[in-house]
This record gives structure tokens, C-alpha cells and sequence, in this order.
């Protein structure tokens, strides 16, 4: 019974880790770019605060590769 609990979280802990990419986006409406790099040149011309969000909502949101990265 034991061995059955613990065999439980190790499937919990292998199965939901999120295999998800970070990338910053620019809080202002009119950004149409994402970024991998905090530091990266397009941010810097960011006016309002940089917003730390999932790849996959950057893309829903419509959002492109900025031209600054590699
Ligand atoms: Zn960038």
C-alpha cells in the first residue's frame, strides 16, 4: 500500500512539470513582438513594464519572434 502511494507522486511529480517557455512581452497595447531575453534590445525601447508570460499565450495572443533574437 505504501509502495503504491509513493509510486503515486513519483508519476505526480514526472507527469505535471510544465514543459512550458518563458518569454517577456512588453506590457504596452501595441507590442506584436515576444522576447526570450529580458535584457533584449527590443525591450529596452519598451516604454511600460515588461510582462513575464508562456510562450504558447504569447503566440495565442498573436505575438511574434522579436527581430533582435537569435
Ligand atoms: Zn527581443
Amino acid at each position: 500500500m505504501k509502495y503504491t502511494t509513493l509510486l503515486l507522486i513519483i508519476i505526480f511529480f514526472t507527469s505535471f512539470r510544465p514543459p512550458e517557455t518563458k518569454v517577456y512581452i512588453c506590457g504596452s497595447t501595441g507590442s506584436k513582438r515576444y522576447h526570450f531575453k529580458e535584457t533584449c534590445r527590443g525591450l529596452s525601447s519598451c516604454r511600460s513594464e515588461t510582462v513575464k508570460t508562456s510562450l504558447k499565450q504569447a503566440q495565442g495572443l498573436g505575438l511574434t519572434l522579436c527581430g533582435w533574437e537569435d
